[in-house]
């Protein structure tokens, strides 16, 4: 548990919350500002800070108590979709440095919106930047 994780509060019973599931390494509560209703979080016991600090075993763990909610999600609420979402560093949106998936159930009628605008790219620019992902040159 690390100091003054409010996710860390949650799993240990100190700070209150909607618990929907859990395991030996997951827990699972709503999101106290649903981006839609339903809208939870899973996230690992042992804590860790983000996608890039997350063991295995944990990530397995999580991933899998994730899809677990998605199908209760759609057999319980009707959600007609689910998104998963996970925010690595401030600047990709993350606020609470206790890794987390968001399952955000959709629905037909609700009003979330793709946050980008998709536009054919540049070849050569995607191109150039799938070889240094590979590697390429070095
Ligand atoms: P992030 O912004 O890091 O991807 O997601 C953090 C999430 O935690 C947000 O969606 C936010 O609404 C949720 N959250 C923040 N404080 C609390 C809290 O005290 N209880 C619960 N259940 N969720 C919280
Ligand atoms: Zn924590």
């Amino acid at each position: 548990m690390a100091d003054d994780c409010l996710f860390c509060g949650i799993v240990a019973g100190s700070i209150p919350s909607e618990t929907i599931d859990s395991d030996e390494r997951t827990v699972a509560f709503m999101d106290i500002n649903p981006a839609t209703a339903g809208h939870a979080l899973v996230v690992p016991r042992k804590h860790s800070a983000d996608l890039l600090d997350i063991g295995e075993e944990d990530l397995t763990a999580v991933t899998l108590a994730a899809q677990r909610l998605t199908k209760r999600m759609k057999e319980v609420l009707g959600a007609d979709g689910i998104n998963l979402i996970n925010a690595c560093g401030a600047i990709a949106w993350q606020t609470v440095f206790h890794f987390h998936i968001h399952v955000v159930p959709r629905y037909e009628d609700d009003p979330l919106k793709l946050p980008w605008i998709p536009e054919p790219g540049d070849s050569d620019e995607i191109a150039a930047t799938a070889a240094r992902l590979r590697g390429d040159n070095g």
